[in-house]
């Protein structure tokens, strides 16, 4: 019989889970699948592989990347870590618990880079278009290979959407911003704090792209940061030169106008307002029509789209839980695909949907989200042999890291977790991290003797 053929579209921590669940599969002895994963950038890692360029890449197609320089973890890796390659694993000696994006681009590549994951990958090929073929059941597939320009399709019996939704901007307009004389961009095209040293700055957001921006640019030496909320303020204990005021109502030139009735000049402003679930690549009955929330609805299992299940979508909800979900996801995808997983009928996959759907609407609190996502990372557990961990523990340390930070918010990044995983305590980075301005790897992983002073810059 011919081989069952799979399409990955992005080969970030998503699509790589993916890759990695069969290469599973295969390393217990089971044939596996053809498996063609497509990226359109030249790397993989997804948002963790960093570009300094925005707008568009080299080959004309919208820039990927949302992350910028002195980006550090924003929650303890201790609650992502892959149950199968632990920090020990890839480190060999305990690392701190909020390590900074290149670090954490290490670990992701090192459970892969010794595999033959990237033979499946096809670099530099964007997805432009999807189709279903009901008489078929097959999926077409038509792509560009960037580097040679030249379009061409192939057929799929399963596709896997791993094009994450954190990279279209949802950009609002208020009143008079066109006259603006600063820069006014969104936080997609944030590069690192530097340009805004010195500056008056406006934020305007109260999730984590506005927090962590804020506290970014005040670490190195911006001169003001002012968040603006619609909804909610983030209501922390924020240190002097950051403060939150109610949501913008219209500049004129560099005065911003808020609801309060106060007004400002500012030099920059920063649209730290989320982004949009975008899928230029599927046709209206295939694409997944969601905000940004913990349980986007059509999804069985938080995967399988259920008009048609051989659609299946990673890494769609929003994210206390990332690494790790996404393999809790993609180890029940993979057993689908083999048919080691049966699903229900639709009716009874649409009852399973709706429970939870019902309990998302009652949510409140962060820590409700928190057990939410818990609950729904055991579910998945329990559906694979992706090697179990301890979840409510881990939800315990996303309870205590949103303690922290209410706390400290320039300080909990120097706490320390334990690990599920290894049960190993993770170190104390040498250098506290408002006083850490280098986000190397090099300086990262530095073991000065004891007394020594480390370089500034290594
Ligand atoms: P992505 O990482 O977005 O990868 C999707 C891939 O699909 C990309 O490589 C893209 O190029 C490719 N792609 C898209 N469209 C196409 C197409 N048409 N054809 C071919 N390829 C395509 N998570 C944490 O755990 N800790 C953090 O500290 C953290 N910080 C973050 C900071 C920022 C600013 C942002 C935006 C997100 C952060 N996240 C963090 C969450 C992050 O989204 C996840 O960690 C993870 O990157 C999601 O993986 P993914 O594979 O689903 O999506
Ligand atoms: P988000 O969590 O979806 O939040 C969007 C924010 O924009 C909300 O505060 C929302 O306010 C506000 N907003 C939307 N439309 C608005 C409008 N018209 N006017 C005013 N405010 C508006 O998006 P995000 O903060 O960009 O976070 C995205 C992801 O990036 C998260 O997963 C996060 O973990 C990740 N991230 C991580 C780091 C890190 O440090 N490692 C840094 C940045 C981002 P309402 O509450 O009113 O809806
Ligand atoms: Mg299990």
């Amino acid at each position: 019989m011919k081989k069952k053929r799979i399409g990955i579209i992005g080969a970030g921590p998503s699509g790589l889970a993916q890759i990695r669940a069969f290469e599973a599969l295969k390393n217990q002895g089971e044939e596996i699948p053809e498996i063609v994963c497509f990226e359109k950038q030249s790397n993989w890692g997804g948002m963790w592989n960093y570009s300094w360029r925005t707008g568009v890449g080299k080959y004309g197609e919208p820039i990927h990347g949302s992350m910028y320089k002195y980006l550090w973890s924003n929650g303890p890796k201790e609650c992502l870590e892959f149950s199968d390659y632990s920090f020990d694993d890839h480190f060999k000696k305990p690392i701190s618990s909020y390590p900074p994006r290149p670090v954490l681009f290490d670990y992701i590549q090192g459970r892969i880079k010794k595999s033959e994951a990237r033979d499946f990958i096809r670099f530099d090929t964007t997805a432009r278009w999807v189709s279903f073929d009901e008489k078929t059941k097959k999926f077409t597939v038509i792509l560009d290979d960037l580097k040679i320009d030249k379009t061409y399709s192939e057929e799929f019996d399963y596709l896997v959407v791993a094009s994450g939704h954190f990279s279209t901007p949802n950009m609002p307009y208020f009143k008079g911003i066109e006259n603006f004389p600063g820069t006014a961009i969104h936080a997609h095209d944030f590069r690192g704090a530097d340009q805004f040293k010195g500056q008056n700055i406006l934020l305007i957001g109260s999730s984590y792209s506005a927090e962590d921006i804020g506290v970014q640019c005040h670490k190195h030496g911006a001169n003001s940061v002012t968040l603006s909320y619609r909804s909610n303020p983030i209501g922390v204990a924020w240190p002097e030169g950051i403060k939150e005021l109610p949501l913008v109502t219209h500049f004129e030139e560099d005065t911003a106008y808020f609801k309060d009735g106060t007004s400002e000049k500012f030099d920059a402003v920063i649209m730290c307002t989320g982004y949009q679930h975008k899928f230029p690549f599927l046709p209206d009955e295939l694409r997944l029509k969601t905000k940004n929330n913990l349980y986007p609805d059509h999804l069985y299992k938080g995967v399988f789209f259920n008009n048609l299940p051989q659609l299946i979508y990673l890494g769609m909800q929003d994210q206390y839980y990332t690494f790790n979900m996404f393999d809790a996801q993609a180890w029940v995808a993979r057993d689908y695909m083999i048919g080691r997983f049966k699903l229900p009928s639709e009716a009874k996959r649409r009852i399973d949907i709706d429970k939870w759907l019902k309990k998302n609407d009652k949510l409140e609190t962060g820590f409700d989200d928190v057990d939410f996502q818990s609950d729904y990372i055991k579910d998945l557990l329990s559906l694979s042999d992706y090697p179990a961990f301890d979840v409510d523990k881990v939800g315990e340390m996303f309870k205590q890291w949103l303690r922290d930070k209410e706390e400290g918010i320039l300080t909990y990044r120097d706490k320390t977790f334990q690990s599920v995983v290894t049960g190993t305590m993770a170190a104390e980075h040498h250098t506290e991290w408002m006083d850490e301005l280098d986000d190397s790897k090099e300086r990262y992983l530095y073991e000065p003797e004891e007394e020594e002073l480390i370089p500034d810059k290594l």
